[in-house]
């Protein structure tokens, strides 16, 4: 039993307890599968549930099944509709966090298909951290190189790295963990992005250090260059200069945009959410809940 009624399955709407594969599918087996996070934010005022960035989601889903060798899956206006119609059945008037996988339903290691497509989505608020800051370690675990597996895409078994990290930073006592990448330079949290704010300067890890294609970070960028008037630098960050920065965040789509109040008990600036941050926090906020009407193109309306 689940919070929600409904899930979609290989083009159906399904009862959530129905929403099964077999434990011989290669997407159990070996994880043989790809898949998006993707937020929905519920605007009381207008009525209406909007997700945030579908397009992007699913330009990004496509390269994974690509990227992983898979046979090509279903359309992205048949995918649009999938996750529309998978939000009206459950009927949410409530923010929400859907996964969307393809993955491959028989076969072996090698087989590219044939892939099926599920759509689960949960109620989903925002994480404590994002008022009070993060606690984050540096972790021991590295992120894996692009060529062993390929961080830029977001494949179910990438998140056995994520997982070790984020469980020895959670053992230890930290909220969250960030790795570094085969050169020692900084890459991503277990599942988020990482920007730094240094003499006025906001920086995050480039494409090429072993991080995921983050639509956030993306978003992050954009908003920062046209609301305070930031330009983003993309380029290598080291361990260091993670402890110098006057501000620390964290974002992805499930974490938003989180503050980070310390590293490795460090104080990272006066130890609150900063000023950049917080800005960048509100701008984010509205914007994904349409209270800011700018972007229109990023929210797609369920109702
Ligand atoms: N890195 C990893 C490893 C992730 O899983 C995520 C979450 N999808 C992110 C970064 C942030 O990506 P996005 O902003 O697209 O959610």
């Amino acid at each position: 039993m689940s919070m929600v009624e409904f899930a979609y399955l290989n083009g159906k709407i399904v009862h959530w307890d129905d929403a099964k594969v077999h434990i011989f599918a290669p997407v159990a087996k070996y994880g043989l599968g790809v898949f998006e996070g993707i937020r929905g934010y519920w605007n009381d005022e207008a009525q209406q549930l909007y997700l945030f960035r579908v397009a992007e989601h699913l330009q990004r889903y496509a390269f994974s099944q690509k990227a992983m060798r898979f046979d090509q899956g279903p359309s992205s206006e048949e995918l649009t509709k999938a996750l529309v119609r998978l939000c009206r059945a459950n009927g949410f008037r409530t923010n929400v966090h859907i996964r969307m996988m393809a993955f491959i339903q028989s076969g072996e290691l090698e087989a590219t298909g044939p892939i099926g497509t599920a759509v689960t989505a949960l109620p989903r608020e925002t994480d404590r951290q994002i008022a009070e800051g993060a606690s984050v370690q540096i972790s021991s675990w590295m992120r894996m190189p692009d060529n062993v597996m390929p961080a830029r895409i977001k494949c179910n078994a990438n998140y056995h790295n994520s997982r070790l990290a984020v469980m020895q930073a959670q053992r230890d006592g930290y909220d969250q963990s960030f790795l570094l990448n085969s050169r020692g330079k900084l890459a991503e949290a277990s599942a988020m992005c990482v920007f730094i704010l240094r003499n006025g300067q906001l920086i995050t890890p480039s494409g090429t250090n072993d991080i995921l294609e983050s639509i956030t970070r993306q978003t992050v960028i954009e908003l920062a260059r046209e609301y305070l008037g930031l330009e983003t630098v993309e380029r290598d960050v080291d361990r260091s200069e993670l402890i110098l920065a006057q501000e620390v965040f964290y974002c992805g789509t499930a974490a938003e945009i989180t503050p980070v109040i310390s590293i490795d008990r460090m104080v990272v600036g006066n130890g609150q959410p900063g000023p950049v941050t917080q800005h960048l926090i509100d701008t984010y906020g509205a914007i994904v809940t349409g209270k800011n009407d700018a972007h229109g193109s990023w929210r797609t309306p369920v109702f």
